[in-house]
């Protein structure tokens, strides 16, 4: 990797501030998902270097709970500069593993990096309560206390910000972190740990091992030292580990599958809603939970809609994410290939229509052209399933009773949208739709400062926002008897 910075390429996993192999040497080669290309090899660790790194993380969690908070907010506040001061590099190594357009991964740093800003901010205001006593004689009091050493499992979409989401909380109030980055994209991991080293973390603070995911993530779940698992990944991967976790009664956080419901209401700015269908839609070529996945239309709009949206997809520049004019990258691997054809196929077969792109691009490898469907029904399989790739399919509705009913008709509950311009409608189906978040007349919502979460089979817990902190804390209510005059 051609890095300015070249310190910040580590290919070594990293466990109580030593940089480490896997004990029997073995190691896994990364590739480059625009050109096929390799980029390194990192380390194959299991379960005995994860067990080194857990007893490490704890060590220094019992020395860490115990500073104050100022101590804790200055090291997160050193990261968020070091981080802003690395921007391009670690950008370019987004780009690099993950193949994300470079501007959306310079967009992604300074994503991450504001959530170490905000929780050194947070860190300072872990607040307790003294309660009414239920007798004379007593005094009530709850204080918050760090809930220990954290398991953290993170997806290859987000690499720097998943895991800044979760370390920056647990560290800020006093807990101790290790990591499992995807096996996709370790290396914006590897110098994210390289970046706390300089900002100050103690050794064995934040560990993070590469390697194998099964292995790893079975001793984070059933280790009796690791009191929280927070997980950002497949639904069905969150809920191995919720069942895993089940053992030792952990805390679990969940960050899981979305399927977006995206509604235009006839009184909506047309254009707004175009492009913030287009920005929900395609930001890292259709590969986030939050992305768009199902647009429902007014009839009344839906042809207009159509074209408008069907002529900005056709623009989009596909290419390396390394050029500073392309828009879409590729996709992940040749599963999330198949995985959009399938879903084209099944709607093209059930009626619906290819109104732009339907095949892989011609640029080959893992690129696939941007794609609308019209015409799409509530019997196909993109109706019901996430698809995790570029293609937009385009519902039609009736009214806004009808419409809700269908936007909530899925296991799934992270990320809903809609555009109108009427302020009742507005109230009522932010109200009615079964989300944990809604985006009203916008087609991004993400910030450090909100509530990020999921109900329903799409997580357990929030990140960011003052609410952040809640998952890495234990409550303790100290009950004081004998205050008699
Ligand atoms: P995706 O389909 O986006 O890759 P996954 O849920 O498979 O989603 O991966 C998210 C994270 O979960 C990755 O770090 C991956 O290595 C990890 N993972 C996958 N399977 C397991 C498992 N059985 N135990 C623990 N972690 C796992």
């Amino acid at each position: 990797m051609d890095l300015m910075n070249k310190n910040l390429l580590k290919d070594t996993s990293y466990v109580d501030g030593e940089w480490i192999n896997a004990n029997d040497g073995s190691c896994s080669e990364i590739l480059n998902p625009a050109t096929s290309e390799s980029l390194g090899f990192v380390p194959n660790c299991g379960s005995a270097e994860t067990i080194a790194a857990i007893e490490a993380a704890r060590r220094a969690q019992s020395i860490w709970s115990k500073t104050d908070a100022k101590e804790r907010s200055s090291v997160l506040k050193n990261l968020h500069r070091l981080m802003l001061e690395n921007q391009e590099d670690l950008a370019k190594i987004i780009t690099l593993e993950g193949g994300k357009p470079i501007s959306e991964s310079i967009g992604e740093i300074a994503y991450a990096a504001s959530f170490f800003e905000w929780f050194s901010e947070e860190a300072k205001r872990v607040y307790g309560d003294v309660i009414p006593a239920h007798q004379h004689d007593r005094r009530t009091l709850v204080i918050k206390q760090p809930i220990g050493v954290v398991g953290c499992i993170t997806p290859w979409n987000f690499p720097s910000a998943m895991l800044a989401r979760k370390i920056a909380p647990a560290i800020a109030v006093g807990c101790s972190v290790v990591a499992k980055p995807a096996p996709e994209t370790p290396f914006s991991a590897l110098a994210l740990a390289y970046l706390s080293e300089l900002a100050g973390f103690p050794k064995g603070l934040l560990n993070i091992l590469t390697g194998d995911a099964e292995r790893i993530g079975a001793v984070l779940t059933e280790n009796k030292d690791i009191r929280k698992i927070t997980f950002t990944g497949s639904t069905s991967v969150g809920k191995l580990l919720l069942k895993q976790s089940a053992e030792s009664v952990k805390k679990v956080s969940l960050e899981l599958g979305g399927h977006a419901p995206f509604i235009v209401f006839e009184d909506a700015d047309l254009d707004a809603a175009v492009d913030g269908a287009l920005i929900a839609k395609y930001r890292n070529s259709g590969q986030t939970c939050v992305c768009a996945n199902r647009i429902y239309v007014q009839s009344g709009i839906y042809d207009a809609f159509c074209e408008r949206f069907t002529e900005k997809t056709s623009g989009l520049v596909v290419g390396n994410g390394l050029e500073e004019k392309t828009q879409q990258g590729p996709l992940i691997s040749n599963n999330a290939m198949r995985k959009v054809s399938l879903h084209i196929d099944d709607a093209k077969n059930k009626g619906a229509t290819v109104a732009t792109g339907g095949n892989p691009h011609n640029l080959g490898g893992l690129f696939f052209e941007p794609t609308v469907l019209t015409g799409v029904t509530d019997d196909m399989l993109i109706a019901k399933e996430e698809t995790f790739g570029p293609v937009a399919p385009i519902f039609s509705f009736e009214n806004e009773q009808e419409v809700v009913k269908r936007a909530n008709d899925t296991p799934f509950g992270l990320a809903a949208y809609f555009y109108t311009s009427d302020l009742g409608k507005s109230w009522r189906v932010s109200e009615q739709l079964d989300y944990g978040m809604v985006g009203l007349n916008t087609g991004i919502i993400s910030t450090e400062m909100a509530p990020f979460g999921g109900i329903k089979e799409s997580g357990i817990g929030r990140e960011g926002s003052k609410y952040g902190v809640d998952d890495y804390l234990e409550m303790k209510y100290i009950s004081i008897a004998g205050i008699e005059e």
